[in-house]
């Protein structure tokens, strides 16, 4: 599993942080940022952005590249240690534990909050796997060079955030949505056990009712999860169900809005009826395969409801440009497994060492306009970040 060597930031220097962050801003206009541009930003004297430099390479927080021109970009641990660092400052946590969760684009660390509470942070890996494939089968990249990692990963943990802080405040059981930074997520740890690893359920049919039931109850909110399966719904010990993992959802304005709530409804049925077949069988819901028709309530009626969290997730500061860059990095990597759908939450071992390489990542090879988003860790800031101390 990835090593988060998070000691690492206790032993950063204020300067060696001025330069990190210094990299991170260069990176909004440039693959590989000069050197001699980050010593300009960094703005340290007596050289000390070449030593410092040298300092984050040795702890891989950046990768160094003198392909065309000697210049350094950050690498996921540099953007990792970025936001948490960020976490810390602002008091929310003050250590990363074990890793809890490894997704296609995310991985997921238990974290400890300040009162000693154990919190999960999602960090949003966008790209990791198949951006390539994706840039060479559709070319959207040519008009469109924001698309890159560091970008993304943005992207997608600030709509996560948005959807789990307004489906919470309307009741729905998710995690608590407790902050975001850059590409992390941070939220309460749900008890239990993905429902995929749950052999066995006192009331089957109960469970999946209450299943398919959030997933009406999510429409008539005028939203879709698009990725309901048995890896993002969470059970706990009394059988009570958590839904997780938001990047992919979209509004039932979405032209293709009624064939991805009844694929989501299938799903469940499918899962359903193989694990729990006896007494998923005898359910009237299961009974009907029409269910989906049956329950899914009119989009166009939903669409046009102004209550719709859809419309009040506009104000979130997720708008509906950041929504159509997201979908379309998102439909470009599900049509790019071609019906491999379901895989994409289910592997949690195949991101091997060759996913996590800095080498392989995609980071810089397509400009970075709107990349990183600094304007909160500014270089004022950075001033700051060494006084919390993790420990
Ligand atoms: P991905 O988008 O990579 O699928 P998820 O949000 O689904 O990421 O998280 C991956 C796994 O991590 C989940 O299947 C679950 O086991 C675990 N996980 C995620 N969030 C939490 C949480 N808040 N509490 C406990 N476990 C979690
Ligand atoms: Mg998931």
């Amino acid at each position: 599993n990835m090593k988060l060597d998070v000691n690492v930031l206790r032993y950063l220097s204020k300067d060696e942080f001025r330069v990190l962050t210094a990299v991170e801003m260069g990176m909004k206009n440039h693959e590989i940022v000069p050197t001699e541009l980050i010593d300009r930003i960094a703005g340290l004297k007596h050289g000390g952005t070449y030593k410092n430099v040298k300092t984050l390479l040795r702890h891989k927080l950046v990768h160094h590249d003198s392909s065309k021109y000697d210049g350094y970009r950050l690498t996921n641990l540099g953007y990792d240690f970025l936001a948490i660092k960020t976490m810390v400052n602002r008091g929310l946590i003050v250590g990363v534990g074990r890793q809890i969760g490894v997704g296609k684009e995310s991985d997921i660390f238990e974290v400890i909050a300040e009162d000693g509470t154990t919190l999960a942070l999602k960090l949003h890996r966008l790209g990791r796997t198949s951006f390539r494939a994706v840039k060479s089968k559709r070319d959207y990249l040519k008009h469109r060079n924001s698309f890159n990692w560091l970008y993304l990963s943005r992207l997608a943990a600030l709509k996560e955030f948005a959807f789990m802080k307004a489906l919470g405040d309307h009741g729905f059981p998710v995690p608590k949505a407790v902050d975001w930074n850059r590409h992390c997520v941070l939220m309460s740890l749900v008890p239990g056990y993905p429902l995929v690893q749950v052999k066995e359920l006192q009331n089957p049919s109960v469970v999946f009712e209450t299943i398919i039931g959030l997933i009406v109850r999510l429409a008539s909110h005028g939203l879709i999860h698009c990725d309901f399966n048995e890896f993002n719904i969470m059970v706990d010990d009394n059988e009570a169900i958590t839904m997780i993992d938001f990047p992919q959802m979209v509004s039932v304005s979405h032209r293709n809005a009624e064939m991805y709530f009844d694929r989501d409804v299938e799903c469940i049925l499918k899962f359903f009826n193989k694990r729990f077949r006896s007494i998923a069988k005898n359910t009237s819901a299961v009974e009907s395969s029409e269910l989906s028709f049956h329950d899914r309530p009119d989009f166009e009626t939903v669409a046009n409801l102004s209550a719709s969290l859809d419309k009040q997730l506009e104000a979130s500061g997720f708008t509906h440009q950041d929504q159509k860059d997201l979908e379309e990095y998102i439909e470009g990597t599900v049509e790019d497994d071609a019906g491999s759908y379901e895989e994409g939450s289910s592997d949690s071992n195949s991101n091997s060492e060759e996913d996590r390489s800095e080498d392989d990542d995609n980071l810089g090879r397509e400009g970075s306009q709107g990349a990183a988003q600094t304007d909160e860790n500014s270089l004022e800031d950075a001033n700051v970040m060494m006084e919390p101390n993790l420990s």
